[in-house]
């Protein structure tokens, strides 16, 4: 590796970056700490860099828009709160009422099996995200606002990567321009578009588009949503995903996604209107926002000593589209692989990173992921089986079990009993759905007819 004392190598007279030396545990007295660069200040971003920089590694932050808010919905476990210790004061909505609507307009109502106390969070990302890069910073992270352009990779093992950025930053004596960063690794974490992933030729994924509309609605409209959150199910608002309404401070997020349908994006947004219908109506579009969303992990999520992480590795769970969790949970677990490593060796390896990251990662994970890839792919293709799913989620058992791994994040090991009964009646609805499914779908033909 080469040595720390080159970490900030910036072209002359272009960047003025202060390096702080931080405490360096990560470091045996008399060894250099570790450098890393981690591109990309969201959740995944901002939990890697404050595991690296608490361990005593010299850490780079880089975000290229610091003041901006990634759409989102916001909704988050309610496990994530203690894990990485959040604030309370931070979220917008504690939501204990979620309800599932059928492409029949049938409405499943999960309230009943919610344990006491227990909610969902709903956050705004500008909020979480700017106060996990405060909180990186505090460990000693330096935050660099700007736009990584690309990557030099090394010739040799000891050779440093070197991280090209545009600074955005006007502030503290620097001056906007070009500058470099010289590291032993890289943590790409800069979501689904990664630049990262890009430079090291990590593969490509399928993305899903999510469209969203930030909508402030009358004070009795926004009572309504006051601890509710809906997801509406059809062909009319996503041919494979779903449409939400989800409620936040002073307004609701009303959004879409598909895989199959991109370019009829604003049709289904219509949809979710539609069907949210008079619950919204009087509400006034304050933003509209859209984004891809990962459909699956990448075919390389650790090239040499650069790790992706997040969204830009590809971890969001296709039936609920969930990632925030995700991505903060395989920054910090990447992040403190990085820094065990070089504690233990000196080095940071693609080894010691697949090793003491990927596969942590994939045990913990990959089977979570593989069952709600399964679930999607029965119930979200037809809606017939969106119907069956309505039907199910009024069941108390599947609400539990729901709520036990969705909030808790634990593949609870079921009831013998109960695992039988569901499996009756999941098979009972399927083949009830079918008949209401075809149903639906005749009369929505009629409708278009005429
Ligand atoms: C509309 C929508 C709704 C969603 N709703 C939910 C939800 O309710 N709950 C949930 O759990 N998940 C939801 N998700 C998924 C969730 O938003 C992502 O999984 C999560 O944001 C991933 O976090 P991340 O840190 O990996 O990436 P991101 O949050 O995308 O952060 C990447 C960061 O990198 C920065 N960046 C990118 N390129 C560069 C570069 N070249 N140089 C410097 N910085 C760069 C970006 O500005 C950004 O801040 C939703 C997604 C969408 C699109």
């Amino acid at each position: 590796m080469a040595p720390a004392a080159a970490a900030c190598c910036h072209s002359p007279a272009r960047i003025a970056i202060s390096c702080s030396a931080t405490s360096s545990s990560a470091s045996p007295p008399g060894r250099s700490p570790l450098r890393v660069a981690v591109v990309g200040g969201g959740p995944a971003g901002a939990s890697a860099a404050e595991a690296l920089a608490s361990s005593g590694a010299r850490t780079f932050l880089l975000e290229r828009s610091p003041a901006g808010a990634k759409p989102c919905g916001g909704a988050i476990p309610l496990c994530m709160l203690d894990e990485f210790a959040i604030p309370r004061d931070l979220v917008d909505r504690r939501v204990t009422r979620m309800r599932v609507v059928s492409p029949s307009n049938l409405a499943a109502d999960f309230s009943r099996s919610l344990p006491p106390g227990a909610h969902i969070p709903m956050l705004r990302r500008e909020v979480l995200d700017s106060f996990l890069r405060r909180r990186a910073a505090e460990a000693g992270a330096e935050l660099v606002p700007g736009l990584v352009t690309s990557l030099s990779l090394p010739a040799t093992p000891a050779d440093p990567y070197r991280v090209h950025y545009i600074s955005s930053s006007s502030s503290s004596g620097s001056v906007q321009g070009r500058g470099v960063l010289e590291v032993d690794a890289v943590v790409g974490a800069d979501g689904a578009n990664s630049r990262v992933a890009r430079e090291v030729g990590a593969g490509e994924y399928t993305t899903a588009i999510a469209f969203q509309e930030r909508v402030r609605l009358p004070d009795a409209a926004m009572a309504y949503y006051d601890d509710l959150a809906e997801m509406y199910v059809g062909d009319d608002v996503s041919p494979d995903f779903y449409g939400w309404v989800f409620p936040k401070c002073d307004h609701v997020a009303v959004g879409t996604g598909t895989v199959a349908a991109k370019p009829d994006i604003k049709r289904l947004q219509y949809g979710i209107r539609a069907r949210a219908g008079g619950k919204i109506a009087g509400g006034r579009v304050v933003k509209v926002e859209a984004h891809p969303i990962p459909e699956h992990p990448r075919p390389r999520r650790v090239v040499g000593r650069v790790a992706l992480v997040g969204d830009a590795a590809g971890y969001v769970t296709r039936c609920s589209g969930e990632g925030i969790y995700f991505a903060a949970k395989s920054g910090r677990l990447c992040g403190r692989a990085m820094a065990e490593e070089w504690a233990r060796t000196g080095a940071v390896t693609e080894a010691g990173i697949r090793s003491g990251y990927l596969r942590r990662w994939d045990d913990e994970y990959l089977l979570m992921f593989r069952f709600l890839d399964l679930l999607q792919r029965v119930f979200y293709s037809g809606n017939a089986g969106r119907e069956a799913l309505v039907e199910m989620c009024a069941d108390e058992y599947v609400q539990r079990r729901t709520f036990e791994s969705y909030l808790y994040k634990r593949m609870v090991p079921g009831e013998p009993l109960g695992d039988l009964r569901l499996l009756w009646r999941t098979v009972g609805s399927m083949v009830r759905c079918g008949v209401i499914g075809r149903e639906v779908e005749r009369l929505r033909r009629l409708e278009l007819q005429a």
